[in-house]
């Protein structure tokens, strides 16, 4: 039987495991089982790589433990700007939108520019009017509202900085006293049955980032990438340097130049050449035999994975 696999993120950065309580922990876990399982219930019905990784992605954008959809940061404005992309390995269409507001499910949007648009990257106000013609589900501002993330963005918000929502203990990344930790930007690989590959990112960004600020989410290449003959890759870390690095990009090329395995090709990309720019994060890919891999350098990253020839794998820790 051909493997059909899964795979999810929800972000990397500080994670210790002495800074989570239990509940927290399990929290966490019980998020990233949700979305493995409804990715995977996609697959097993032989459904497409595109549709499984965007029904995980989903799960986690309604969650507000994560940062996306409902749980994304605040800019610099005290608003939700949200990015995403998706990426179909097959046909290497893809999908991309950039500081929208209000839209419920931001993979969703961006599923609708590949499939229902000549387009590939809508942003800003193009991208609300194009979800309003689509019939995109918009939400209030106030369901994007966590008593956390406005403490997260106060914290921060007159020094000009920005940060990953999953790093600084007890600044922006969380409050070092109670462990109360947010973490993540979210992320979805799979390789279906007939053995295609799809690639979903989607993000609130960075707290206090500057208004119109876009990462590496969005960007095709940079956070997200797809491609049958090689991976599907989906990051999460510090934009600016993933897209300095055009890490989704370049573990692809790395496996279609150098002939590079999965796993070699991410940790050069992500253990030599982004820590070689300071650039903190992970990513978690597949390939077209449906070998599931996950790296990052920093201390931890949310993440899972599920394979018709196996039970679901949740890790956090390194
Ligand atoms: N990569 C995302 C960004 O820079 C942040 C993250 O992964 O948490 O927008």
């Amino acid at each position: 039987m051909s493997t059909f696999s899964i795979a999810v993120h929800g972000g990397a950065g500080t994670i210790l495991r002495d800074q989570m309580t239990p509940e927290r922990e399990q929290a966490h876990r019980r998020s990233l089982g949700a979305a493995l399982d409804a990715g995977f219930e996609v697959l097993q019905q032989g459904g497409s790589a595109v549709n499984a990784a965007k029904a995980s992605v989903i799960c986690l954008e309604n969650d507000p433990l994560f940062n996306a959809g409902r749980g994304s940061v605040f800019t610099n404005k005290g608003e939700h700007e949200m990015d995403a992309a998706i990426m179909d390995g097959k046909t290497q269409k893809a999908g991309a939108v950039a500081a929208v507001r209000n839209v419920r499910n931001p993979i969703e949007l961006a599923w609708k520019v590949m499939e229902s648009s000549e387009h590939v990257f809508l942003s800003g106000e193009g991208a609300s009017e194009f979800a309003k013609l689509q019939d995109v589900p918009f939400e209030p501002d106030d369901y994007f509202f966590s008593q956390f993330r406005y403490d997260q963005w106060k914290a921060i918000s007159h020094s000009g900085d920005y940060a990953l929502d999953h790093s600084a203990p007890g600044g922006a990344g969380g409050d070092a006293a109670t462990g109360d930790r947010k973490f993540g930007t979210v992320g979805a690989v799979a390789c279906d049955s007939h053995g295609n590959l799809a690639a979903a990112t989607s993000t609130g960004g960075m707290t206090n980032k500057l208004y119109g600020r876009i990462g590496d989410t969005p960007l095709i290449g940079c956070g997200t990438y797809a491609k049958n003959d090689t991976c599907a890759i989906s990051c999460t870390g510090h934009g600016e340097l993933f897209i300095r690095a055009v890490a989704a990009y370049d573990v692809s090329c790395l496996m279609e130049y150098r002939g590079c395995s999965l796993d070699e090709a991410m940790s050069i990309v992500v253990n030599k050449k982004l820590v070689a720019l300071g650039g903190e994060g992970g990513m978690i890919g597949v390939d077209a035999a449906g070998h599931v891999a996950m790296q990052f350098n920093s201390q931890g990253m949310y993440r899972g994975s599920r394979s018709n020839h196996g039970s679901a794998i949740i890790d956090i820790y390194r």
